[in-house]
């Protein structure tokens, strides 16, 4: 049988840490599909971790399954946890430290990119002792800059470096290179980026996306913890 989701666990290259996204074969903000698809994982459902995400730039380091409201990153060093964040064309980003073994997910879309939500994530991570130098990611499947179509209002919140024109007014904003470049700057490697091309609302048999579909569209749930 295919599977239903991307896994991501061989790029972070140890032995347990896992990380998936899932296709849009099911709505996952349903916590029941969420659940049974933690479960088939191979994860125990009652670990999970479900934020309320806000489109902030709020990170919290958790260590108990819990729902936790108004937040957009987590960040564990709990081989118990299963860190879970609901996506359609934002970039859901992974981490993961293989010296100190913490890992973290994080919702960014345009919002969040711009209130650098990445970068807090980095810095709470270098708080607790974490060196960026080591620290590997993921950026996951989300809206490509082929389709992701800003006004100049939003455009302009950004170095121009980042957007091409479109239609009339509209850009073409580069979120994925963004939060890449936020992340370099915060001290990551290169080398331990991990970028996917993959854009949501060109796939339309794989991804949902909130752009192509509006209120219409499921959410996919990116999910990382130890197996
Ligand atoms: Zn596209």
């Amino acid at each position: 049988m295919k599977n239903n989701y991307i896994d991501f666990s061989d790029y972070f290259g140890s032995n347990g840490f896992s990380a998936y996204l899932s296709y849009c074969d099911e709505d996952y903000s349903s916590l029941n599909n969420r659940n049974k698809f933690v479960d088939n994982l191979g994860f125990n459902s009652r670990n999970l971790v479900v934020p309320k995400q806000i489109h902030s730039n709020k990170i919290k380091l958790v260590d108990n399954p819990c729902r936790i409201d108004n937040v957009d990153g987590i960040l564990s060093k709990t081989r118990s946890t299963v860190l879970s964040i609901l996506v359609a064309d934002c970039i859901p980003l992974f981490l993961f430290n293989p010296s100190t073994q913490y890992f973290g997910l994080i919702h960014s879309g345009w919002r969040g990119t711009h209130s650098n939500i990445s970068q807090n994530a980095i810095n709470k991570l270098k708080e607790e002792g974490n060196s960026s130098n080591s620290t590997i990611a993921v950026i996951g499947p989300s809206i490509g800059q082929c389709c992701f179509e800003v006004g100049p209002e939003v455009a302009s919140k950004f170095d121009s470096s980042y957007s091409i024109k479109g239609n009339k007014d509209r850009m073409l904003l580069n979120l994925k290179g963004i939060v890449k470049d936020q992340l370099i700057h915060s001290g990551l490697q290169k080398s331990n980026i991990l970028l996917s091309s993959e854009c949501t609302y060109c796939e339309t048999e794989t991804f949902y996306s909130y752009r192509r579909q509006g209120n219409l569209a499921g959410r996919m749930v990116a999910i990382c913890g130890w197996h």
